[in-house]
């Protein structure tokens, strides 16, 4: 065979060769030709080294991804032994002061709900803002019970004040924080409308917050003019974002 062309019919099977995806007689016959062309020789170590070059960055990220998902849970362990300990040494301090668990219970619970959030931010990797928000609701819910349950009824002090203000005040302000949340989900709102629907929510909250807790009665809204001075305020600053995202639309 032409010289020449033997080495276009080895340079051409080369990439089959470095893949190990050639016959065993063609395997033969190019390791005999590379032994005595040089030429090729050298394309054939270029192309193996190259080959070299591309699958290691998967194996470093591999390693990287292990260290990394090793760290997370050190960090995590790590909390959750930090987090026991002051819980067992609060509960201690409340039996010998209070000859029971009180206050402890609280703290319990708070200790509970901040390492419930970090251990969600960590594991999850899409939708993070949605799943915290859903565990700071809840966490939120059950500390307000716990609060009521360890002052009222473990240590005799203040007043059932739960139904007549911690929820409602409670749902309010959850409510405030997940309906721009919500919009952006479903209808798929840029966040600068969504913050000036938070910020006009806020207005609305202030007032129903003031009118639950008594400070306020319902036709009052045009007379105090804190109130509306802020509302204001507020209206001003929703109106500010909604431009924002009205300018970043067009400059797309
Ligand atoms: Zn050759």
């Amino acid at each position: 065979m032409d010289r020449e062309l033997a080495c276009e019919i080895v340079k051409d099977l080369l990439p089959l060769y470095v893949d190990g995806m050639v016959s065993d007689v063609s395997q033969k016959s190019i390791e005999k030709h590379l032994e005595d062309c040089t030429d090729c020789n050298g394309v054939y170590h270029s192309m193996a080294f190259n080959l070299e070059k591309e699958t290691q960055p998967s194996e470093v990220q591999d390693v990287k991804r292990f260290l990394k998902k090793t760290k997370h849970m050190y960090l995590f362990y790590g909390l959750s032994c930090l987090c026991f300990i002051a819980i067992l040494v609060c509960m201690i301090v409340d039996l010998a002061v209070n000859k029971g668990i009180t206050w402890s219970l609280i703290v319990t619970t708070a200790v509970i709900f901040a390492d419930a959030l970090v251990y969600v931010l960590s594991v999850c990797k899409k939708n993070k803002g949605y799943i915290a928000m859903a565990v700071v609701s809840i966490g939120t819910f059950c500390l307000l019970s716990v609060i009521q349950l360890v002052r009222y009824y473990l240590m005799d002090a203040g007043t059932v004040w739960i139904f007549r203000f911690g929820f409602p005040i409670m749902l309010l302000w959850l409510g405030i924080l997940w309906i721009p949340m919500l919009f952006r989900a479903f209808f798929k709102w840029n966040i600068w409308d969504c913050i000036a629907v938070f910020m006009v929510l806020t207005a609305v909250g202030n007032y129903i917050t003031k009118l639950i807790t008594g400070d306020y009665v319902w036709n009052d809204v045009l007379r105090v003019h804190n109130f509306m001075a802020n509302a204001l305020g507020l209206v001003i600053a929703a109106f500010v974002f909604f431009l924002i995202g009205r300018v970043k639309k067009w400059r797309k």
